[in-house]
């Protein structure tokens, strides 16, 4: 039965016409899957006026790409996207599909296998092809991360699973590789798609809440004391462009919504600068971390576990390292010279 489906396919999941980070850090396990099964890598883009996604995916790693546009498919729904990943499966019998587990993925995921009758994984942070029966061993964290389960499906295919944003590194991007981009027709009719984006409404701190897709990230915890010194931490990602992020004890203390929880029950992140403050490092908060680049700790006890893990520590009341470290990077900014004007032709 395996041995009738092939290729690996991994959703591409799109935000105002850009690839999330998840869909493209996911193309790495799938490389190593289809190269262990002598296969190729599919990206399955879908949106709307999209191509541009379809280049970047191959950059990144995809052999191949199958590309569904339709002005259905401008904002996520459930119902357009559950069916076009369906029909794609139905159709390129692919061994293996993988999703991002964001929001979405968590939502078209389970119905897109039951409208295949096959099972699958949820929220995977590790994945490999099992020697003796030739399936995807998905492991899962379980009770709290208090267990690894390894989860085996031999009796159904395509092998799929959701996938924990920031566990995987993306590759360098390569615009020389090449691939064909393959365009899909397939509408979705509109009575069949049950719901609509009205209006999309940022929450007041939304700009900063997008943590997965962040850069640079600033999170506090305990340390700071009091809700009121969010503001200083608000102030240094300002300075870097960065999303601020906190601990459970941060969050569990109201002095931040839960949306900026990170860790093993908050989300898992992968930027390339990640500053804790007065975050002492436990195991669960760390969970989420350690897909950083870079991992600067600020904290007053020596002895604190976050700098096992930190690349670069400063041991200091953060009450004064943060306002310190915002002058400093101020100062810099001013240092680089202004772009020249533009010159009119
Ligand atoms: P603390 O552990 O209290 O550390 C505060 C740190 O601040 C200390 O190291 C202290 O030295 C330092 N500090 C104090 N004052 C200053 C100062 N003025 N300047 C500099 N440093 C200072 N936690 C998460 O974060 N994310 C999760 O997803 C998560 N999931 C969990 C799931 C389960 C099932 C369980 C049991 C726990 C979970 N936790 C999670 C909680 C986790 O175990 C820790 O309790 C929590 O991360 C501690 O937060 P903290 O580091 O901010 O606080």
């Amino acid at each position: 039965m395996m041995g009738e489906y092939k290729n690996v396919f991994v959703y591409i999941e799109t935000e105002r016409g850009r690839a999330k980070h998840v869909g493209l850090e996911l193309l790495t396990p799938a490389g190593e899957l289809a190269a262990a099964r002598g296969e190729k890598v599919v990206g399955v883009v879908i949106g709307d006026d999209v191509k541009a996604v379809a280049k970047d995916v191959i950059a990144y790693g995809a052999d191949e790409v199958l590309l569904v546009e339709g002005p259905e498919y401008r904002d996520y729904t459930t119902d357009g996207y559950a069916n076009v990943i369906t029909r794609l499966v139905e159709k390129h019998q692919p061994s293996v599909l993988l999703i991002g587990a964001t929001n979405n993925g968590r939502d078209f995921g389970p119905r897109v296998a039951c409208r295949l009758q096959v099972g699958m994984t949820a929220d995977v942070t590790e994945l490999r092809i099992d020697e003796t029966s030739g399936c995807v061993a998905w492991t899962k964290p379980g009770y709290g991360d208090a267990l690894m389960a390894v989860i085996l499906c031999p009796d159904t295919w395509p092998q799929m699973g959701t996938v924990r944003p920031g566990v995987f590194q993306k590759r360098k991007p390569d615009p020389n590789r090449t691939g064909e981009i393959i365009t899909e027709t397939i509408p979705t009719p509109t009575r069949e798609i049950r719901t609509k984006l009205v209006e999309l409404i940022q929450t007041s701190t939304g700009a900063q809440v997008n943590l997965e897709e962040a850069e640079v990230i600033v999170a506090g915890g305990r340390g700071l004391g009091k809700a009121e010194n969010f503001s200083c931490l608000e102030e240094l990602a300002a300075v870097l462009g960065g999303a601020v992020g906190a601990s459970r004890a941060a969050t569990d203390a109201g002095w931040i919504s839960h949306a900026h929880l990170i860790g093993q029950t908050g989300k898992t992140v992968a930027p390339r600068l990640y500053i804790a403050c007065g975050i002492s490092g436990a195991v669960q908060h760390t969970a989420g971390i350690l897909a950083s680049d870079t991992i600067v700790a600020i904290n007053q006890d020596p002895n604190a576990q976050i700098f096992d893990v930190a690349h670069y520590g400063i041991v200091g009341d953060l009450v004064e390292v943060i306002p310190a470290l915002v002058k400093e990077l101020k100062e810099k900014e001013k240092e680089i010279p202004a772009p020249p004007p533009a010159v009119k032709k």
